[in-house]
Order: C-alpha cells, then sequence, then structure tokens
C-alpha cells in the first residue's frame, strides 16, 4: 500500500467539501440559481483580496489571468518594468514579449527579494514606464516581495502596479487596496484548496484607465467585455461552474478559519519547515528576511541529486514535494505549506525527506528535522 500525499507548490491538495462539490450535478448558468452562486464567489474573493475593485474569474490557470493583465492594459511598442528573481517572474516578460510589449528588466539574484528602491529609481528615470510587473511569493525560489513598499512607491507615480498573488492568495497577507494594487491575480490550485482551472484578476480604476487606451489584440480575455457581464452579475462565456460551486465551499471554509489564523498556521509550518531543514544540515535558498510563509526552497548538500531525490521521495514513499526549475533544477527541493496541507502533512514530508537523504548516503542524525520541526508546532 502506498498512501499518497501532495505538498507541492500547486495543486494542493483538496478538502472533502470541495470534492464533493465537485461530484454535485451540473446547472446551467443562465439562471437565477448560478447568478447568486457567482454573487457568492464575487463576495468571497473580495474577502481574500481585501479589495473593493471587481475581480474577475476565468476558465484558466494562473498564467491565463497573468496574459489577461498584458493583453488589457497594454499596446504593442509600450515600455514596462519586470523583475526577473525566478521563474515567475521571468514569466512576466515573456507574456510582455509575446506581445511586443518592451521590458526594462531588474535582474535579482534567484533567492532574493527585489529592493524597492530599485523600482523607484527606474520608474523615475524612465516615465515612459505603464506598468511594473511584480510576484508578490516568487514560487521558484521562496521568496517574499515587499509589495507593501512597492505599492507606496508606484501609487502616485504615472504607472500601475501589477501582483502575481497566485501561490500567495490566502497564504500571505494581502492588502490588494491597502498596498494600492491595480491588478492583482490568482488561480484556483494553491491557497484556494481547489483543483486547478480558475483564474482570477482584480482591476483598480487606475487600471481600468489604461485599460481603455490598450490595443493589445485579446478575446477571450477581454476585461471591457467580462465587465459588461459582471455588472449583470454574469459571464461572457460558459464558466467553469463547478470549479466556482466548488470555490465558494473552499472560501466558506476560509472564512471559518479566518484568514489571519490562516495566515499564522502557514507562518508556523514554514518555521518547522526552516529549523527542520538547519536541523539536518541543509541551507535555505532565500535569506531569512525574505523567506516565504508559503513554500520553503531548501538548497542540497553536493552530491545529492535532487531530481532523484523528489522521485524517490514520490513514486516509492508517495510523499510528492517540488525540485528546482530553471537554474535551480536538480539543486533544491520545494516543500509547500498552504491551502489545505497542515502541520501533521508537514511532518510526514520531513520524515520521509531523511528517510531519502539517509539512503542516498548524507550524513546527519536521523529524527533531528522531525525534532526540530515539533519544537515549533508544540
Ligand atoms: C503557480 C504559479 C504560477 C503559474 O500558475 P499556473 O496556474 O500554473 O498557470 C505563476 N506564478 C506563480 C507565483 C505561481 O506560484
Amino acid at each position: 500500500m502506498k498512501k499518497n500525499y501532495l505538498l507541492t507548490p500547486g495543486p494542493t491538495p483538496l478538502p472533502t467539501c470541495v470534492t464533493e462539490a465537485l461530484a454535485r450535478p451540473i446547472i446551467h448558468h443562465r439562471t437565477p440559481q448560478f447568478r447568486a452562486i457567482l454573487q457568492q464567489a464575487e463576495d468571497g474573493l473580495k474577502y481574500v483580496f481585501n479589495t473593493k475593485n471587481d475581480i474577475f474569474i476565468f476558465s484558466s490557470s494562473g498564467t491565463g489571468a497573468m496574459e489577461a493583465a498584458v493583453a488589457n492594459l497594454l499596446s504593442p511598442g509600450e515600455v514596462v518594468l519586470t523583475i526577473e528573481g525566478g521563474k515567475f517572474g521571468q514569466r512576466w516578460t515573456e507574456i510582455c514579449q509575446a506581445y511586443n510589449v518592451r521590458c526594462d528588466v531588474i535582474e535579482v539574484e534567484w533567492g532574493r527579494a527585489v529592493d524597492p528602491k530599485e523600482i523607484e529609481r527606474r520608474i523615475r528615470t524612465n516615465p515612459e514606464i505603464k506598468a511594473i510587473f511584480t510576484t508578490l511569493c516568487e514560487t521558484s525560489t521562496g521568496v517574499v516581495n515587499d509589495i507593501e513598499a512597492i505599492g507606496r512607491i508606484v501609487k502616485d507615480s504615472q504607472a500601475i502596479l501589477v501582483v502575481d498573488a497566485i501561490s500567495s492568495l490566502c497564504s500571505l497577507p494581502l492588502l490588494t487596496d491597502t498596498w494600492s494594487c491595480d491588478m492583482v491575480v490568482a488561480g484556483s490550485q494553491k491557497g484556494l484548496m481547489l483543483p486547478p482551472g480558475l483564474g482570477f484578476i482584480s482591476v483598480s480604476p487606475k487600471a481600468w484607465n489604461l485599460i481603455n487606451k490598450s490595443k493589445n489584440p485579446r478575446y477571450y480575455f477581454d476585461l471591457g467585455v467580462a465587465k459588461k457581464a459582471l455588472d449583470k452579475t454574469d459571464t461572457p462565456f460558459t464558466p467553469a461552474i463547478s470549479l466556482i460551486i466548488a470555490l465558494n465551499e473552499a472560501l466558506n471554509m476560509i472564512r471559518q478559519e479566518g484568514l489571519e489564523n490562516i495566515f499564522l498556521r502557514c507562518k508556523k509550518m514554514a518555521e518547522a519547515t526552516r529549523q527542520a531543514a538547519r536541523a539536518l544540515g541543509l541551507e535555505l535558498l532565500a535569506s531569512s528576511s525574505d523567506a516565504s510563509d508559503a513554500v520553503t526552497a531548501i538548497r542540497l548538500p553536493e552530491g545529492i541529486d535532487g531530481q532523484a531525490l523528489v522521485k524517490t521521495m514520490r513514486d516509492i514513499y508517495g510523499v510528492a514535494i517540488a525540485g528546482g526549475q530553471g537554474v535551480l533544477k536538480g539543486r533544491i527541493i520545494r516543500i509547500a505549506h498552504m491551502g489545505y496541507i497542515g502541520e501533521f502533512d508537514i511532518i510526514i514530508a520531513i520524515t520521509c525527506l531523511e528517510k531519502v537523504l539517509c539512503q542516498l548516503g548524507y550524513k546527519f542524525q536521523l529524527g533531528a528535522g522531525v525534532k526540530a520541526a515539533q519544537k515549533i508546532l508544540q
């Protein structure tokens, strides 16, 4: 018997109320019944985004909502600022380039957060910059960026602040309105405890001004069309009905626990994971001031093959964690502590990590990681 555990930074495990909702008979979407469901989802999303702005729901993964931001805000040839401190920061550059939007790129060492002062310098020296594309939690490195500080800088500038909060929503504090985030992008399969398939995007009045001038091509992801429908509590195309019904179940669970309690739980699990890694003699990729409470990236010692480690944990013992991406492939592992991942899941992941590290010949005191994690969780 192999029991499976999922501790990847998306997808994350599903609570029973979500899987039960997904199994219900389908209903039609142009009905008062579905409109009530959509309204409830809209209200719940506003709670978790901390915003009064409209939030649009697309049937796509998170990247679809990222593309929607670029397609709706800009015109070919315009200039934006992107920040490359990991794979998802790079994705902003790639999407912009696909739309012939020119990118001024801030290169950040993978494992570090961007310095908000550098953003200030760039937008001051280049008044052509129309938008700044940022990542709250850079999932590929386990780093959290200071969006609050960036928001203070961008707020009174000509530019729009766009935030990828795909792995942060419901795992880390996100104050869309207070931090002056003009567009926030999220997805369903991380902190929201749903399967992949929904992309979300919030839009501020400042962002609408730019959208109205944008000439980028768009059809499915046209926010103007989506807004006309949303004003009638409707969607332009067939929505992912079952996922939206399940979303309301997840949002109910989130309201019951309370966002603040969820953040504290993630923080505690993150600290337990970090202390366990240190106790095993392993280094963390993110410096301690930049470490995200949604996912922890751990460096592997010389001679330990990260891909083999992840594969053995998953295929032999059923414990799925993530490896490194891009330049970090094979060199790090990533353990998620978000969504429906609980403290005993973390204990299981560390136990399994110890077991496989031991088999791969790494020398340490068996149980040291679990003991360190237990101390934090006590
Ligand atoms: C997971 C993730 C994405 C990609 O989302 P998909 O749903 O796979 O398209 C983008 N950005 C961040 C920060 C993520 O964690």
